[in-house]
C-alpha cells in the first residue's frame, strides 16, 4: 500500500466514524455567538454555536444537514476548538483551513483527525464540504454575525 492509500483509508475511516456519531451535535440555546454556513455546491448547511466565557470558548456545538464530510468536519471542529481562547481558536482555524489547499512541499504542522480530514484535498470536488464548518466557525469567532457561503 502506498502512503496515499494509507491516507485515503484513514480519511474514509475518520469521516465515516464522525458522520455516524457526530460530537456536540445539538442546538445551544445559551450560545453567545452563532453563525450559519451554506455550501450550495453540495447542499450542506451548518449552524455553529459558541458559548464564550470571557475570551475563552467554553462550549461549542453545531447543527446541520449535509453529506458525511460536512458533518464529520463539524464534529472534528467542535472537539478541536473547545477550551481555546479566541486568539488560539482563530489561529487553529486558520491552520486547519490552510491544510485543505497546501502543497506537498509545504505541509502544515497538524496531525491526528484533523490531518486525516485534510486528506480531502485528494478529492478536490469535496474540499468545500470540509471547509464549511471551519469557515462558519471563523465567522462566529470574529463576531461577524452573518451567513457564510463557500461560493
Ligand atoms: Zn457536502
Amino acid at each position: 500500500m502506498t502512503d496515499t492509500e494509507d491516507l485515503k483509508n484513514l480519511y474514509r475511516e475518520t469521516v465515516l466514524e464522525h458522520s455516524r456519531n457526530p460530537r456536540n451535535f445539538r442546538r445551544m440555546d445559551a450560545a453567545t455567538r452563532t453563525a450559519t454556513g451554506h455550501n450550495p455546491l453540495c447542499g450542506d448547511k451548518v449552524t455553529v454555536y459558541l458559548k464564550l466565557n470571557g475570551d475563552r470558548v467554553q462550549d461549542i456545538a453545531f447543527e446541520g444537514t449535509g453529506c458525511a464530510i460536512s458533518l464529520a468536519s463539524a464534529s472534528i471542529m467542535s472537539e478541536a476548538e473547545k477550551d481555546l481562547t479566541l486568539d488560539e481558536a482563530r489561529q487553529a482555524t486558520g491552520k486547519v483551513l490552510s491544510q485543505f489547499t497546501h502543497t506537498a512541499e509545504n505541509p502544515p504542522d497538524i496531525d491526528g483527525e484533523m490531518a486525516a480530514l485534510g486528506s480531502v484535498r485528494l478529492y478536490p470536488s469535496r474540499i468545500k464540504c470540509a471547509t464549511l464548518a471551519w469557515k462558519t466557525l471563523e465567522a462566529a469567532l470574529t463576531d461577524e454575525a452573518q451567513n457564510v457561503t463557500t461560493e
